[in-house]
């Protein structure tokens, strides 16, 4: 018998079976040594570059253009030109065929899309490719939808083009906020000049390879590449008539500043420090998913991330423990692994900037919760973390920290509730979680903040408008209202 059981004993059978990698395999993007910019349809050459690289591992991806003043300027050159010989004048149904074409070529080309955006970018690839890339081809869909009904839109108002939009977005959400942008402009008869930002410009450029894809005219869409330094001169070039741009507060009132008194049209969308209210009758676990949704999505690199949880205080154990349970079964780790629900930070300078914010927090005197996970050696990443006995005053309760970080505070009544989560200079999202329907609508009508979500967080849908009150910004995406900032009115 003995002999019998020895060889079993040796056979490697696995002993643990809580997980196995799934990783995406990331042979389905070709990425290119070098990029320049695509201007006028054409691709120009840099005379500078710098390496852009993968936040997981700090693998070089490529070289990409450092845009001069000068070469902004020939790619807003470019879509003036583009807008006067025909883009502006033609007829809304054939606008609306290329934004078709686009949000088609975006749906078959998705995977690709999403390992990129994963790849530059760090977010979870289940992210990328259930939320992202989605939402980014449901955007040109649905302003397809509105090119040729525009008249319908605005009765009586006769919509027109404003002319060359400068656009300016973010690394959180790469290609879904140039979705964002370049959709309703396109609709509207603009067109673009877009700036993606310096870390994640990659699934900018490939989406280039769309637009040529699609056979959308020379100088329509132009994408040129670069630091702020670049954005700034897009901000300043004369011949733009408008300017998006979304960001942090502090770079979009300097733009405020700069635009101020040259006629220049502008939207702002900027940061968010988003109260998440969980009243005592709502349901507990339903409530803990949303909260972990609202703020670990993205690594909690979201303008709208409900980075304050308001919990009243009769359920504030029970849901503290149950936040705290469910925190530690999430996986933190390689982005390209389908089973990450957390992936890593997007720049070193990002994670310097959380990391100081969560010192400050136990300096001032809360408690810190972070649960056993072990990270990557190489690249950046941070521990999902909560923050409870949080007074209102600490930095961790008023900044945007724009990392996996949440601050817990109490309260007792719904206008405690309501007074301390509109004390804070931003209003971009919110969310309560309650079974009572009335008491839904009393606080969204007195939460001074753009979106409210009900008993769900993070939701977002092209029909949907979506901006700022106060310090998160001014001017709307998304929905009828996204149009209006492409359009000029004569009446
Ligand atoms: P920025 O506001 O600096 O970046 C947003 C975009 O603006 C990028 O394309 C950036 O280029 C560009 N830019 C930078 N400076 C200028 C300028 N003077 N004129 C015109 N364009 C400019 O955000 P950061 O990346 O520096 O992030 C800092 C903080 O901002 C984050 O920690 C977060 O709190 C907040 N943030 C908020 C976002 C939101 O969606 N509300 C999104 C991103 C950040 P480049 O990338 O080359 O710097």
């Amino acid at each position: 018998m003995a002999e019998i059981d020895k060889p079993q004993r040796e056979v490697d059978v696995p002993g643990d079976w809580t997980y196995a990698s799934a990783p995406e395999s990331r042979d389905i993007v070709h990425i290119r040594d070098r990029y320049g910019y695509y201007v006028g349809g054409e691709w120009l050459e840099p005379a500078e570059t710098y390496e852009t690289i993968s936040p997981r591992d700090e693998e070089p991806l490529a070289a990409v253009g450092q845009a001069t003043a000068e070469d902004v300027g020939r790619a807003v050159a470019a879509a003036r030109t583009a807008y006067a010989d025909g883009w502006s004048s033609l007829p809304g149904s054939e606008r609306a065929k290329y934004l078709f074409r686009i949000a088609r070529i975006l749906q078959e080309r998705s995977r690709e899309f999403a390992v990129l955006e994963s790849l530059n970018g760090g977010k979870p690839i289940k992210e990328s490719r259930d939320v992202d890339l989605p939402l980014a081809a449901a955007h040109f869909f649905y302003y397809a939808g509105w090119a040729d009904k525009l008249e319908y839109a605005f009765p009586n108002r006769r919509p027109r083009p404003v002319g060359v939009a400068g656009q300016i977005i973010p690394w959180n959400f790469p290609l879904l906020m140039l979705a964002w942008k370049v959709a309703p402009a396109l609709a509207c008869g603009n067109t673009v000049v877009l700036k993606p930002a310096e870390t994640t410009p990659l699934t900018a450029l490939l989406f280039c390879d769309v637009l040529r894809q699609a056979e959308l005219p020379d100088g329509v869409v132009n994408i040129v590449t670069g630091d702020g330094r670049t954005g700034a001169a897009l901000v300043e070039s004369e011949d733009v008539d408008k300017i998006a741009f979304t960001g942090s507060t502090e770079v979009g009132k300097e733009i405020q500043r700069r635009l101020a008194g040259t006629g220049k049209r502008l939207t702002l969308e900027l940061g968010g420090k988003a109260a998440n209210i969980v009243f005592d009758d709502a349901a507990l676990d339903q409530a803990v998913e949303g909260i972990v949704n609202g703020i670990y999505f993205n690594q909690g690199h979201v303008c709208c991330a409900g980075s304050r949880l308001f919990v009243q205080e009769s359920i504030y154990e029970p849901l503290v423990a149950k936040l705290e349970r469910r925190l530690t079964t999430l996986r933190v780790g390689d982005p390209l692994d389908k089973n990450s629900d957390v992936g890593a930070i997007n720049s070193a300078a990002q994670l310097e900037k959380i990391r100081e914010l969560v010192a400050s927090g136990v300096e001032e005197g809360a408690e810190i919760y972070q649960p056993p996970c072990v990270l990557p050696e190489k690249g950046y990443w941070f521990v999902p973390t909560v923050f409870t006995n949080v007074a209102q005053s600490y930095r961790i309760a008023q900044e945007e920290i724009f990392g996996p970080v949440l601050s817990v505070l109490t309260f007792r009544t719904p206008e405690e509730a309501l007074e301390k989560a509109n004390n804070t200079p931003y209003g971009l999202s919110a969310g309560v979680w309650t079974e009572k329907g009335s008491r839904i609508l009393w606080m969204a009508q007195r939460l001074r903040a753009g979106v409210v979500w009900a008993n769900t967080f993070n939701r977002f849908d092209p029909g949907s408008p979506f901006g700022g009150y106060k310090e998160s910004g001014f001017g709307r995406e998304g929905g009828r209202h996204g149009l209006e900032p492409y359009l000029r009115f004569d009446e």
